[in-house]
């Protein structure tokens, strides 16, 4: 069973679900304001990864992520451009797909976007304010943090010391400094709902709690995002759902950031922003998946030219050992080696330790290769076999692969289709006999992937 790091706790424990071989997982996704950049990359890949090896040890994955597309950054920059905010929304969110598609991960199986729930939001704030727990001023609604007994768990501070570290922001309208928009007053020219406060719209901490809370239900399994959203983001949406006597996520799961240069935090106002479309025209985006793989979630990962050359050489190890597949001799064996197979998943379930998992399979290659070159290449064949199977199960597939075959490539166009027509009824059928033929079908966002 995978032991994965508890932000609330601050340990690891064993993942115990809410029903047995089905996990549910919330992520905060993205606010589509501008182009992806490198640390939206690594946030994609970290959760693809989780998310392949929980499918890969036999779950159901409930994969929901977020799309914020009404926001102050949308609105600014919908006003710099002279531009309707959903125009930038629609614009970058097409964006963000395409580049996470380009890095080989999986769209998640529900992707709420918020203006399709402020209903909700209106009606959960509606209820804090009766509660007396939230407060209406001249510029919006507040939520009153003091009223949540542990408000501070997942920052690991006390209420008196997070407020005295707390930024004093020029607002005289809130009671307290710590405490947070639940509702935004219009400003002429923003976008805006209707509420029992005039118009307005939902703040972003509102919008979270609302969606995993509807989508997933109370005491889903997982909720994750980077290590700056712990707090306040999900400090605050997690009293919120308190503060209703909601159960909310049983577990935390953070991941760490990216750095530049020189463990600089990697940051807009820093100016050191490598934007993902700028990676993909210097290297094989595969590359960036093995470099995240090499680095720990939890760590902060280094993305420099030699980072991610030395990513890319490894991954040409990869590439030749898979074409030696092809080598004579290689099918009188059609064993997958299991040794490595279970090192790999000890490793995986070891707080997803991949450069402890990556590791083991580099050292396969080097093995796979040595019996290749002593011309035992059912041995070899064993060993790559098992290194590519790993490998895939964390979605980094090699080139040099045996091509699959135009039928079953047609079979796949045939599925599109009908998803397109909304018949999911042959969707499914299509999808049963692909998977016949011994392979794997994967919905991406350019539509089904199928791999071996
Ligand atoms: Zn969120």
């Amino acid at each position: 069973m995978l032991r994965l790091h508890d932000t609330a706790l601050g340990w690891g424990e064993e993942l115990e679900t809410r029903e047995p071989g089905r996990i549910s997982l919330y992520i905060c996704g993205s606010t589509v304001y501008g182009p992806p950049h490198i640390g939206h990359g690594r946030f994609s890949l970290v959760y693809d990864v989780l998310r392949r090896f929980l499918e890969y040890s036999g779950f159901v994955v409930d994969h929901v992520s977020n799309v914020t597309d009404v926001d102050d950054k949308i609105i600014a920059r919908a006003n710099e451009e002279r531009r309707r905010p959903e125009e930038i929304a629609e614009q970058y969110e097409a964006e963000w797909w395409d580049a996470m598609n380009t890095l080989g991960c999986l769209l998640p199986g529900r992707i709420p976007h918020a203006t399709a729930f402020v209903e909700q939001m209106v009606e959960l704030i509606a209820e804090l304010v009766a509660l007396g727990v939230a407060y209406e001023t001249s510029d919006g609604v507040y939520f009153t943090v003091s009223a949540v007994e542990d408000y501070g768990l997942l920052a690991h501070q006390s209420l008196a010391s997070l407020r005295s570290g707390a930024r004093v922001e020029v607002n005289e309208k809130k009671r307290s400094p710590l405490d947070f928009a639940l509702w935004k007053k219009a400003k002429p020219a923003e976008p805006w709902w209707a509420s029992p406060w005039g118009p307005g719209r939902p703040g972003w901490h509102t919008e979270c709690v609302v969606m995993s809370l509807a989508l997933l239900g109370e005491g889903f399994d997982l909720h994750g995002g980077g290590q700056d959203l712990i707090f306040p983001h999900h400090e605050n949406e997690r009293a919120q759902a308190v503060a209703i006597g909601k159960q909310f996520a049983r577990r935390w799961v953070h991941h760490g950031m990216v750095e530049a240069r020189g463990g600089e935090k990697m940051s807009k106002s820093l100016g050191n922003v490598l934007l993902l479309s700028e990676l993909f025209e210097q290297s094989d985006p595969r590359a960036y998946r093995l470099l995240v793989l090499q680095s720990h979630y939890r760590a902060p990962i280094e993305v420099t030219a030699t980072t991610l050359s030395d990513a890319a050489s490894a991954l040409s190890r990869l590439d030749a050992l898979s074409s030696r597949l092809s080598e004579p001799g290689t099918l009188d064996s059609e064993r997958t080696d299991p040794d490595v197979r279970n090192v790999f998943a000890d490793k995986m379930q070891d707080d997803l330790d991949t450069p402890g998992a990556t590791a083991v399979l580099f050292d396969a290659i080097r093995r796979a290769n040595v019996a290749f070159d002593a011309r035992e290449a059912s041995r070899g064949a064993e060993l790559a076999r098992a290194v590519l199977e790993c490998f895939g199960a964390v979605g980094l597939e090699a080139k040099g692969v045996a091509e699959i075959p135009e039928a079953v490539l047609e079979l796949g166009r045939r599925r599109d289709r009908a998803r397109a027509g909304r018949d999911f009824a042959t969707a499914d059928v299509l999808r049963a006999e692909i998977v016949a033929l011994g392979y794997i079908v994967e919905d991406t966002p350019a539509g089904t992937r199928i791999r071996r």
